[in-house]
């Protein structure tokens, strides 16, 4: 953890494209309410294959207009040079210049035939193409990427992504410090020195949280896992027992050096914001 201990910390929220105008209104007030934290930077999740390119900008662009910074998430798995070329100057047209650069997963049954492979490509290809014009965020993975052959690979893949350009990384979420810090520590040895942010996940719904972990391999805690369980239908408890996990995880992330922390918000402002006002931040 020695060179994140000398980085500025860095505070920012994640947030997926609304797909009603309803839902545009919503994360407008979310974006308000967290403005008031004085994060950073605002994120904004892409559709891997394209599928959500208008309404990634079109929500970047909404954030910018209400005076937020703003970032694109663009992945690259199913695309040609051509497409990322055509997005990434449309993005330079308005004045963006920090993007989250990701392979991306294409929907279980569909083929990639696009001209990428994994996010290195991605992020060479920006540097090629577009030189230091962009901020470039990659993902880390400090339970490791599921698809990965073995735990050494993954980091040598995240190695090359760094290498390619990135500027700064994002984790995948966890609840348990040690995988990150030894990640990072890993991460020096191999000598990068680049800031890896800890990405944290909000409790508010089991159900959903249990998805997602089964999708990205990202681990739910045996201890946390049954306490959620056992609570059922229980949405206050779950909030409340939630609450406390996530506030501890990033306080000991910070007090331990932590170069700052990202927020997968779900478009939600409550539990961040009550874990950002328990933090003291
Ligand atoms: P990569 O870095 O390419 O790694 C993917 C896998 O390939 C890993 O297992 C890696 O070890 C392996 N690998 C890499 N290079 C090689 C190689 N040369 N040979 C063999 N194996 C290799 N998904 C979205 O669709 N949209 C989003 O907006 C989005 N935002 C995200 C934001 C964050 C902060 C994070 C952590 C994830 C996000 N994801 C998003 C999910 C991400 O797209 C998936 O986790 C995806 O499976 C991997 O993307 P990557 O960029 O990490 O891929």
């Amino acid at each position: 953890m020695e060179s994140q201990k000398k980085l500025v910390r860095t505070f920012s929220f994640e947030f997926f494209p609304p797909n009603t105008p309803e839902g545009a209104d919503k994360l407008a007030q979310t974006a308000k309410q967290l403005a008031q934290l004085n994060p950073k930077f605002f994120s904004v999740t892409y559709g891997a294959g394209g599928s959500t390119r208008e309404r990634t900008l079109r929500a970047v662009l909404d954030l910018r207009a209400a005076g937020h910074a703003a970032a694109p998430h663009i992945s690259c798995v199913g695309s040609s040079r051509n497409d990322i070329r055509e997005i990434l100057k449309e993005y330079q047209t308005h004045g963006i210049r920090h993007v989250v650069a990701l392979r991306g997963d294409l929907p279980s049954g569909t083929a990639a035939s696009g001209e990428f492979h994994y996010a290195n490509e991605l992020v060479a290809f920006i540097r090629g193409e577009f030189s230091d014009q962009f901020h470039i965020e990659v993902a880390a993975y400090p339970e490791y990427h599921p698809q990965a052959r073995s735990a050494q690979d993954d980091l040598l893949s995240f190695k090359r992504k760094v290498e390619a350009g990135a500027d700064s990384a994002i984790t995948q979420y966890f609840y348990n410090t040690d995988c990150y810090f030894h990640f990072v520590d890993e991460c020096e040895a191999m000598g990068l020195s680049l800031p890896i942010v800890p990405g944290i996940m909000p409790i508010g719904r089991f159900s959903q949280l249990a998805r997602f972990s089964d999708a990205s391999g990202a681990e739910i805690p045996r201890w946390i896992r049954r306490k959620l369980e056992g609570y059922g239908d229980d949405t206050a408890s779950i909030r409340a027992f939630g609450l406390d996990v996530v506030t501890k995880l990033c306080d000991d992330l910070l007090a331990a050096g932590a170069p700052g922390l990202h927020f997968y918000t779900m478009n939600q402002a409550g539990l961040t914001t009550t874990i950002w006002q328990r933090l003291g931040l």
